[in-house]
């Protein structure tokens, strides 16, 4: 696989979820990085935004909700490059009806390369990167190669 170069922009679109196990902690978690956030682009599966636009007043997409497809939308997000970071609170304690999804979502995160945030603590660390506020160079694969290798 040949690789180049993309640069997450400085406003980041956000892609936020939560399973039902951690909705009230990414709500709270909302609420607490509510000034940072407001400065970036934030979507989410249908039920977290919700939640987070009532509860943490914040401007979020609402796509729909992860068990009806809403973490495939995110994952073709990620690839076609309409979202630069994830912020997924899942579940480790309980089984979801989903998991391919989920699988698939933090599978396409790896793929295309773009920062993740699987626990609260690591979300924390990264919305308080000074990275947060400036445009980084991420490496991601040569799509356009990719494809003129297979036809080859
Ligand atoms: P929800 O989806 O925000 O609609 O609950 C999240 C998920 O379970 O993936």
């Amino acid at each position: 696989m040949k690789y180049t170069q993309a640069n997450i922009p400085a406003t980041k679109r956000i892609a936020l979820v939560a399973h039902d196990g951690k909705k009230s902690s990414m709500a709270n978690w909302c609420k607490t990085h509510r000034t940072i956030l407001a400065k970036h682009i934030l979507s989410a599966t249908g039920t977290t935004g919700a939640l987070i636009t009532s509860q943490a007043e914040l401007e979020v997409t609402q796509l729909m909700s992860g068990p009806m497809g809403g973490d495939q939308q995110i994952g073709a997000k990620i690839a076609e490059q309409q979202i630069d970071m994830l912020i997924f609170f899942w579940d480790p304690l309980s089984s979801q009806p989903h998991d391919p999804d989920v699988k698939a979502l933090l599978r396409l995160a790896a793929v295309w390369n773009i920062p993740v945030a699987c626990n609260e603590a690591s979300a924390d660390m990264l919305l308080t990167s000074t990275l947060m506020n400036t445009e980084l160079p991420r490496t991601q694969p040569d799509y356009s190669e990719y494809i003129s290798n297979r036809i080859r």
